[in-house]
Order: C-alpha cells, then sequence, then structure tokens
C-alpha cells in the first residue's frame, strides 16, 4: 500500500474532531480501512453508547502472546482561549506540529499506523495488537470494553504500551483515580421559617466535613515513596446549590475526587463519604451519589521484563512514577503487565496550541520499528 508517513497520518487524525463524549465513527472507520489495507485484522468494537466504537486490531498470529499498543482516540475540546489557528487542522510552525490531540496522544496513533505496513510484510512469530479507544478523557469509560473482549481476540499480551505523551520514556506507576458527583434534595421554603424547609447546603457541611477529615487522615499514610505526594489524597473539586440568600436552598451538589496509591481501591476512599448519606436520609433529604469515572492506579516492577525491554526500546531508564493517570491501571487489573510511553510532553496537553515535533514522531517511529523487529521470526 502507498505508505503514509507519521506526519501525514497525524494531519488526518486531528482534522477528525474526536472530541470526548461525542460519536466517532469516522475516526474508528478511516483507521479500520487504512489497517485493513495493511492487512491487519481489525475489530470495531461498538460500546453500550450505540454511537461509539473502540478498535482492535492484530498482526501475526493472534494465538501467541505478543505486545499491545494502547492510545486514545478522543480528544478534550478545544474551548481554551489562545489557540493561533483552527484546532483541528494540523499546523507546521518550525519543528512543531500544532493542534489538538498532536501530544495526548494521536501523535502516537499516528507513529504507529505509520510504522504497522512495514511491520506487517515481515513474517511475524509474535503478534503486534493494536487497542485505540474511546472517552478516555472522560475517566477511561470507553476501554474497559475493549478489554473485556481480549481474551475473546487474542492470546494474553506478554506487554501493554500505553503511548500517552512521557518524552518517551518509559513510565512505571501512576495512582489510580475515583470521582463522584454528589447532589442532596431538601425543601425549599422562606429563610424567615427554617422550620418548614430543609436546607440542603447545611446538609451538604456534613458530606463536607466528612471529605475534609478523610483527606487529612490520608496524609497520615499509608505511603508510597515513588508518588508526589506519597500518600493518597481527597478532594472536594466543585460545590453548587441555593438561588438567593433568603430561599432555603432545596439542593445541593458536589463533585469528590480520590487520588490512590498502588495497593489501593481509590473508590474505597470514597466509601465513608458514601456511607454518610444514609444518615441524611434518616433527616429526610433525597441524595444522589454518582460515580463518574475511576481506574486503578498502575505499578510495574523495575525488574519485570516489560521494564526491561522498554529500556532497550528507548535507551532510558523508566522513571518510577507521574502523577497523571492513564488506561495503563486498567490493563494490569485485568492481568496483563503495563507501562507508559510515548511521545511528546504531557505538560503540551490539554492547552491551547497543543503541538509535537516532528523529531519527537521520528524516535517514536523508531521505538516501535525497534518492538516490531524483535516480533519478526
Ligand atoms: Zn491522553
Amino acid at each position: 500500500m502507498s505508505g503514509m508517513n507519521a506526519e501525514e497520518i497525524l494531519e488526518t487524525l486531528v482534522g477528525f474532531p474526536s472530541v470526548v463524549g461525542s460519536a466517532n465513527g469516522e475516526i474508528v472507520g478511516w483507521i479500520a480501512d487504512y489497517l485493513e489495507r495493511a492487512g491487519a485484522s481489525v475489530h470495531i468494537l461498538a460500546g453500550p453508547e450505540g454511537d461509539r466504537s473502540n478498535l482492535f486490531a492484530t498482526i501475526g498470529p493472534a494465538d501467541r502472546p505478543g505486545y499491545l499498543l494502547s492510545g486514545h482516540m478522543d480528544v478534550v475540546a478545544a474551548n481554551e482561549p489562545g489557540w493561533d489557528s483552527d484546532p483541528f487542522r494540523l499546523r507546521r510552525e518550525g519543528p512543531k506540529l500544532v493542534g489538538r490531540g498532536t501530544s495526548d496522544m494521536k501523535g502516537f496513533l499516528a507513529c504507529v499506523l505509520a510504522v504497522l505496513p512495514t511491520i506487517a510484510r515481515r513474517p511475524l512469530a509474535r503478534p503486534l495488537h493494536l487497542a485505540f479507544s474511546y472517552d478516555e478523557e472522560a475517566g477511561c469509560r470507553g476501554v474497559p470494553h475493549l478489554i473485556a473482549r481480549i481474551p475473546d481476540l487474542c492470546a494474553t499480551p506478554a506487554g501493554c504500551i500505553i503511548g500517552e505523551p512521557s518524552e518517551l520514556r518509559a513510565i512505571r506507576a501512576h495512582k489510580g483515580k475515583a470521582a463522584a458527583r454528589i447532589e442532596l434534595g431538601g425543601r425549599a421554603g422562606h429563610s424567615s421559617r427554617p422550620d418548614l424547609g430543609l436546607n440542603a447546603i447545611h446538609a451538604m457541611a456534613d458530606i463536607l466535613a466528612h471529605a475534609v477529615a478523610a483527606a487529612e487522615r490520608l496524609t497520615a499514610g499509608p505511603f508510597d515513596a515513588n508518588f508526589e505526594p506519597p500518600y493518597s489524597s481527597l478532594q472536594v473539586g466543585t460545590i453548587q446549590g441555593g438561588q438567593a440568600v433568603n430561599v432555603i436552598p432545596e439542593r445541593c451538589a458536589i463533585e469528590v475526587e480520590a487520588r490512590a496509591i498502588a495497593g489501593v481501591d481509590p473508590r474505597s476512599l470514597l466509601a465513608d463519604i458514601e456511607g454518610r448519606l444514609d444518615v441524611l436520609r434518616d433527616k429526610g433529604l433525597s441524595t444522589h451519589w454518582e460515580m463518574t469515572g475511576s481506574y486503578p492506579a498502575l505499578s510495574l516492577a523495575a525488574n519485570a521484563p516489560l521494564a526491561l525491554l522498554m529500556e532497550e526500546l528507548t535507551g532510558k531508564t523508566p522513571l518510577a512514577a507521574v502523577s497523571y493517570g492513564t488506561e495503563a491501571g486498567l490493563y494490569q487489573a485485568a492481568g496483563m503487565e503495563a507501562i507508559i510511553c510515548g511521545p511528546g510532553d504531557i505538560g503540551r496537553a490539554h492547552k491551547a496550541n497543543e503541538f509535537i515535533l516532528a523529531d519527537e514522531l521520528s524516535a517514536c517511529v523508531a521505538m516501535i520499528e525497534a518492538l516490531g523487529a524483535r516480533l519478526a521470526r
């Protein structure tokens, strides 16, 4: 097939406005078509939403353990002020390739797709899988549906490489995260007659006090020195409620988030807060609890075969940990070794004029080519 290079593929991918939380048929269709023409066996795995899909593709013998390259196809919306050009049109500015998703993480997808036809032409002793997900930016909502299908699609991979931007240095660990939205319903009324109403903001104060106390308790450990800070944490990030100072507020809502060190289930950090809702229901309030996203921590041993492989492929010792989260923890929780390694810098993600350097793409292409060479017979 006519070879497109990584830069040309990135230009195409950036042109699909695959914003998190929206239909993604266009980008999935283009990638599937490209991969089929390269000789891959491609599975489009529709999610329960009905209008969006994960994509899984394999080259080589699927019944043997190989390697899985993982990335998300969605990007965050490009609403930041300060974009100097259309975020969904790749712009070249000297060594920079500017556009939404160039670093996070269509650059990695483009490198994988650029190399794949070359690797597919080799006789492979072990397979290479591509696992491209949707709605990662909404708390990794898409990829669990893909991971659940992997046992039907291939032998358990020996390792999964999650290509989130890490300046092409492998990363062995990140914290897990869980987020929830809590809404309380009371009874409105005039503020002069509190005896007739039920103040939802006052009731939420009870939840807030529990959240603050839990956050303080967590600073006392357990500890894992790989992380910064070295303990699990928790915070209330938003609060809404009330209409006027002389009206008893009927509703109050908060969003709370926990970040857990390896070995701690992030959802468990919110359990105490959820438990308090029983007490409020007994006082006559209505309560609503919704988990809005969660993923487990990632923790791969420094001497794990996958960590050693990445050191060989990149020439750099893997970093112990980072503070941002990825889909890697979900792969590990499903019984696959996982590590983060991708081109670009996470510091450029979710910002105006997000970019990747052409050299960074080339280095990533070389890394994937080196991996492909190891899979050949
Ligand atoms: Zn990302």
